[in-house]
């Protein structure tokens, strides 16, 4: 808690410049801001268990603008923010928290599979158990809200307000016919691959063109390993 105090009291000696022209006091405002994320950002990475996020995700695919951009639209109540920082902090009681930080339990693997450490990432998205069903569960909504959005961009006309009440179609239809939409339908290849179906297929019937799009849902961890699938 000093601390904290005494890092406030600092900047606000900082910005508080009396005689400073308006221009070079907004830059001086930036400056100090700049270096004082710069200098939080060091002390969250040496964390041993909360900088892990931070650490493991740096050097990845995903930008430094791509980090956290459902974080910094304000879209998020405040309690799905939190429950997301706290996720992305390794900070909710799991049993392998308890068992390395709490010390209130013993066993640290996983209470679905018990084959791994029930570690966020794990529950997220290395658990075989919750593969089978929540993860599907997980990947057909997030595709069900991705139809949506499409059906709404290229002019199909929907019989619901809201993507959560509606049931996709196999194919829909833009009004005037020049674009369709497919949900979760086969590709027609020239070889036999395993999984052939796209989530969704957006057929352009004016130029003939065709975009395929498959959802994947990672890990921040794990985004690196994530490849496109081949048809
Ligand atoms: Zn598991």
């Amino acid at each position: 808690m000093n601390s904290i105090i005494k890092t406030a009291a600092k900047i606000a000696e900082e910005l508080i410049q009396p005689n400073e022209k308006s221009d070079a006091k907004q830059d001086g405002i930036q400056h100090t801001k700049a270096r004082l994320g710069e200098s939080l950002k060091k002390k969250w990475k040496k964390r041993v268990m909360h900088g892990q996020y931070i650490r493991n995700i740096d050097g990845q695919l995903i930008s430094e603008e791509g980090k956290f951009p459902c974080l910094s639209k304000g879209d998020l109540k405040a309690e799905t923010e939190s429950e997301i920082v706290a996720e992305q902090d390794q900070a909710l009681k799991t049993k392998y928290y308890a068992t390395k930080i709490l010390d209130t339990e013993t066993d640290s693997k996983c209470r679905f599979c018990q084959k791994s450490d029930e570690k966020i990432d794990h529950i997220i998205s290395a658990c075989p158990i919750l593969a089978k069903e929540q993860d599907i569960k997980r990947h057909d909504r997030v595709c069900a809200q991705l139809h949506f959005n499409i059906c709404k961009e290229t002019g199909v006309k929907l019989d619901k307000k809201h993507w959560y009440e509606l049931v996709p179609k196999s194919i829909e239809t833009s009004q005037g016919g020049k674009v369709t939409i497919l949900w979760n339908q086969k590709v027609q290849t020239d070889r036999t691959i395993p999984n052939n179906k796209a989530d969704i297929i957006i057929r352009d019937n004016e130029k003939g063109k065709y975009m395929l799009t498959d959802v994947a849902i990672s890990g921040d961890r794990n985004v690196i390993k994530k490849k496109p699938r081949r048809f």
